[in-house]
């Protein structure tokens, strides 16, 4: 509530009243509060991955014990350098207003297949398997880098909200001219009160917020423009506590 008030005068300049306004400002400091928060994670999330990469540097330029240039130093530099430029250009995307898009025909099993080996590797070390089989190679019209990065984000959710020892199920089919693509979890799940909104710009669950989970909100949100911006949907189901499936259908290239 801000109030705010002014006394009146008459003509002779005796003081006659007074008025005081009382106005609601919720909806402004809920704003500012969501920016602050949102501000707050970005920049978190900017110098984690920026401080790995200079302390990684300065040791591979400077460690003593050690003959060779470590490579296992650069190779930590080097993802969290990718893990930046991914950042960085999700908060590009998400700001800019026309999404563009080549639609050529690919293979999204391909495209699926190598998103799945990155993530492998750190679900592994969480004790979380992802297992995707597609025998069939599966022609979509679409843009490649975009599709990669939607799969990226989908399978990277997927193992950031499993529970240590979790399964993740990727699967792709072709039904009536379409290819569906699921990624199944049996992790933290979204409250059903929370799942109108987590399409919305910088939206993230109170699970998500009180975990320990890094995040922006921005993901889902890029993910779902990008999957129309190729006349596809984005669509999803969950339960709290029991996990999510997030589904993704393209129309397939017809030869
Ligand atoms: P974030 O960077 O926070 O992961 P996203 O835009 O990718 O942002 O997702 C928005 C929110 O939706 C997440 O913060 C999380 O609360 C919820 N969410 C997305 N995927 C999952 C999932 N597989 N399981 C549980 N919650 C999820």
């Amino acid at each position: 509530m801000r109030v705010s008030g002014t006394q009146i005068y008459d003509e002779g300049g005796e003081r006659s009243g007074a008025v005081v306004a009382y106005q609601d400002v919720t909806t402004e400091n809920n704003a500012l509060a969501q920016r602050e928060e949102f501000v707050s994670a970005v920049s978190h999330e900017l110098r984690t991955p920026l401080t790995s990469i200079l302390g990684y540097l300065e040791l591979a330029s400077t460690d003593p014990s050690v003959p060779n240039l470590p490579r296992s130093y650069l190779a930590v530099a080097s993802r969290n350098a990718d893990r930046l430029e991914r950042l960085i250009n999700d908060l590009l995307t998400a700001g800019s207003g026309e999404l563009e898009v080549t639609r050529t025909a690919i293979d999204l099993r391909e495209v699926t297949t190598e998103a799945v080996a990155t993530h492998q590797l750190r679900a592994k070390e969480r004790g979380i398997t992802v297992d995707f089989d597609a025998p069939e190679p599966c022609i979509v019209r679409g843009d490649r880098i975009r599709l990669a990065q939607v799969c990226d984000n989908l399978l990277s959710n997927a193992v950031k909200y499993s529970r240590d020892g979790g399964r993740v199920e990727v699967t792709l089919e072709s039904t009536h001219g379409h290819a569906v693509l699921t990624v199944a979890d049996d992790g933290i799940g979204i409250a059903a009160e929370e799942q109108g909104q987590i399409f919305d710009r910088f939206y993230r669950t109170s699970a998500a917020r009180q975990s320990s989970v890094p995040g922006t909100g921005l993901g889902l949100h890029i993910s779902r423009r990008l999957v129309q911006a190729q006349h596809g949907t984005l669509t999803f189901r969950s339960s709290e506590d029991s996990g999510s499936t997030f589904i993704v259908t393209l129309p397939q290239e017809v030869s």
